[in-house]
C-alpha cells in the first residue's frame, strides 16, 4: 500500500485509500488527524516527536526544533538566515557544505535528518493505525520548493525507510481531494496560507487531469507572521506601560508566542480574545507582573492587515502570469490554517469576486488528495489505466551561470514538468578538456543569488581548438520536478563523462545513463 503524506511546516498527517476506494486520514494519538512537525532533544539527550516534543516545547525552547520545512534543502545564506532566526529559539549554523543545520544539546543536526524523525513518526502511526505494513509513500511539498529541497525530501523517507515514490506539489494535492472523480470542467486558484509560507497556483480541472497554469508563492509568509505581529504588539506595549523588555529571555518569549497564536485562532470565530500569560517578569519593587488583556478582532485585523494586503498582492501576480482576470476563477479553494482567519477569506472573496468553495477542509485536504494520487499510481501499477493525470509546473525558474554571472534561464519559471531541452555549448579555449557547469534555481537575474543546486563537471571533452569541438548537453526536468543532465559530443556521439556535485550533500552522482533519443535545439549561452 501506498500512503500519501502532508509534511507540513506545523502540521503533518497521513491518509489513505480503504476497500470502498474513500481516502481517509489516518488517526493520531489524541484521536486527531495531525501530528505536530516538531523535534526535541532532553536533557538526557533524548530524541522527541510530535506531541512529545511539543508538551516540553516551553521549557527547552533551544533545543525544539518546529518549521523545520522551511530549512529543509536550503543553502546558508545570511539574509534569509537573518529574517527567519526572529522567529526561532534554536540556533540555526552554516554546515561545512554551506547548507543550513540546528545545533540542539551541543550536537548538530542536519534538517533531512530532522524531518526524517517527523516523517517516520507518522508513518509509524499510520502503521499502527491500519495494522499493515507500509514501505512507500505519496510526499507533498510547497509548489514552490526547488529541486534540492524536493531531493531533501526524497532523502528523509530513505532515513527511515520510507521509498516515496513521488514528490507531489500540495496545492495540485489540494485541488484532487476537490475534484477527483466527480467530471469537474473548472479553473481553481488554490489558496495556501499555511504556518510558514503562502502559495497560491490556478489549476484547471478537466475530469481527471490537472493541469497546473501559474504557481507563486511568498516563502515568508504563513501563520508565524501573523502571531509574530501581535506578539511584538504586546511586547511594545508592555516596554511602554512597565520599562520591561520582554524580548530577552527565551522562556517568556515561547509563552507569549503560544498565547498570541492562541488569541489569534480564537479570533477566527470570536470577536473577542483575551491574551493573558501571568508572571512574566517583576518590577522595581520586586512584584510579579502579569500579561493580561483583552484584544478585539478588529485590533488584531489592524496589526495583520499587510499580510493579508500581501497575500491578495501575490494572487494577483499569479492572475496576470496566467493572462487571466481574477473573475475567471471558477473556484477558490482555501487551504492552509491561517485561511481560516475571516479577514483573509473576506479579501479573497473581495478580490476574486466570489466566496471561496466549501469544497475542501483546509487541514485535509492536502494529505488526502495524496492518498488519491497514491492510490491511482498503485492501480496503475497493477495494470490498470491512468486515473489520475497531473501536468505541473516548476515555480522557479531553473539556469546555468553564465561567464558574467547572469542567469541562462533553461526552463523559465511556470515551465511544464516533465520536460527536455538540449543546448549546445561549445569549448572556448584551445584544447579544453573540461567545463563546469553551475546550476541554480531561482528568478534572480544574477545566478549566485539564486539557490545553487548543484556543480556538473564535465571532464572527458576531446581535445581540439577553441570552437571546434560541440558538446550537446541534454536537461531532463522529471514529473517531480527534478532535473538530470546527459552530455554527448556533438560530432563523436560519444558521451562525455561527467559528475556532479551536490552541495551539503556527500553525494557525488556518476553519470546517469545516456538517453536514447536525441532531438536537438540549438543554443549557446
Ligand atoms: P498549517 O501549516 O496549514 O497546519 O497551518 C498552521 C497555521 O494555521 C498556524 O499558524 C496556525 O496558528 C494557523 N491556524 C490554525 N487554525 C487557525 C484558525 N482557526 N484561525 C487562524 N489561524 C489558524
Amino acid at each position: 500500500m501506498i500512503i500519501g503524506i502532508d509534511l507540513g511546516t506545523t502540521n503533518s498527517a497521513a491518509a489513505y485509500t480503504d476497500d470502498e476506494g474513500r481516502s481517509r486520514l489516518v488517526t493520531m494519538p489524541g484521536g486527531g488527524f495531525s501530528f505536530p512537525s516538531i523535534y526535541a532533544v532532553d536533557d538526557e539527550g533524548r530524541e522527541l516527536v510530535g506531541f512529545d516534543a511539543r508538551r516540553q516545547w516551553q521549557l527547552n525552547p533551544n533545543n525544539t526544533v518546529y518549521g523545520a520545512k522551511r530549512l529543509i534543502g536550503r543553502q546558508y545564506d545570511a539574509d534569509f538566515i537573518e529574517e527567519i532566526a526572529r522567529f526561532f529559539t534554536y540556533s540555526l549554523i552554516r554546515s561545512e557544505h554551506d547548507t543550513v543545520e540546528v545545533e540542539l544539546a551541543g550536537k548538530r543536526r542536519t534538517l533531512t535528518d530532522i524531518s526524517a524523525r517527523i516523517l517516520g513518526a507518522v508513518h509509524e502511526m499510520a502503521e499502527t493505525n491500519l495494522e499493515r505494513r507500509i514501505d512507500q509513500a505519496v510526499v507533498t511539498v510547497p509548489a514552490y520548493f526547488d529541486d534540492r529541497q524536493r531531493q531533501s525530501v526524497k532523502d528523509a523517507g530513505a532515513v527511515v525507510g520510507l521509498e516515496v515514490v513521488r514528490v507531489i506539489n500540495e496545492p495540485t494535492a489540494a485541488a484532487l481531494a476537490y475534484g477527483y472523480g466527480r467530471e469537474l470542467s473548472e479553473r481553481v486558484v488554490v489558496f495556501d496560507l499555511g504556518g510558514g509560507t503562502f502559495d497560491v497556483s490556478i489549476i484547471e480541472i478537466r475530469d481527471n487531469v490537472f493541469e497546473v497554469v501559474a504557481t507563486d508563492g511568498d516563502l515568508f509568509l504563513g501563520g508565524i507572521n501573523f502571531d509574530q505581529a501581535l506578539l511584538e504588539f504586546i511586547i511594545n506595549e508592555f516596554q511602554q506601560e512597565h520599562g520591561v523588555d520582554l524580548s530577552q529571555d527565551g522562556t517568556t518569549i515561547q509563552r507569549l508566542r503560544e498565547m498570541s497564536e492562541q488569541v489569534k485562532i480564537d479570533l477566527s470565530s470570536r470577536t473577542e480574545a483575551t491574551f493573558s500569560v501571568p508572571f512574566v517578569a517583576f518590577n522595581d519593587a520586586g512584584e510579579p507582573l502579569d500579561v493580561e488583556r483583552v484584544i478585539t478582532r478588529e485590533e488584531f485585523q489592524s496589526l495583520v492587515q499587510d499580510l493579508v494586503d500581501r497575500t491578495i498582492e501575490v494572487c494577483a501576480g499569479v492572475i496576470e502570469d496566467a493572462g487571466l482576470r481574477p473573475e475567471e476563477v471558477d473556484e477558490v479553494l482555501l487551504v492552509g490554517g491561517q485561511s481560516r482567519m475571516p479577514a483573509v477569506a473576506d479579501k479573497v472573496s473581495e478580490y476574486f469576486g466570489k466566496a471561496p468553495s466549501k469544497g475542501v477542509h483546509p487541514d485535509e485536504a492536502v494529505a488526502l488528495g495524496a492518498a488519491i494520487f497514491a492510490s491511482a499510481l498503485e492501480a496503475e501499477s497493477g495494470g490498470a489505466e491512468q486515473a489520475v493525470t497531473l501536468l505541473d509546473v516548476i515555480s522557479l525558474a531553473i539556469g546555468i551561470e553564465r561567464a558574467d554571472g547572469e542567469m541562462f534561464e533553461i526552463f523559465p519559471k511556470n515551465t511544464p514538468t516533465p520536460n527536455r531541452k538540449d543546448l549546445i555549448f561549445t569549448t572556448s579555449r584551445d584544447h579544453q578538456r573540461e567545463l563546469v557547469m553551475k546550476i541554480y534555481q531561482g528568478e534572480d537575474r544574477i545566478a549566485a543569488n539564486n539557490q545553487h543546486l548543484g556543480e556538473h563537471n564535465f571532464d572527458g571533452i576531446k581535445p581540439g581548438h577553441a570552437g571546434s569541438v560541440r558538446m550537446q548537453t541534454r536537461f531532463d526536468l522529471s514529473v517531480d520536478g527534478l532535473l538530470t543532465l546527459h552530455a554527448r559530443d556533438v560530432d563523436t556521439k560519444k558521451a562525455v563523462r561527467h559528475s556532479l556535485k551536490v552541495p551539503g550533500l556527500d553525494r557525488v552522482a556518476s553519470d546517469a545513463p545516456e538517453p536514447d533519443d536525441w532531438a536537438a535545439e540549438s543554443g549557446d549561452p
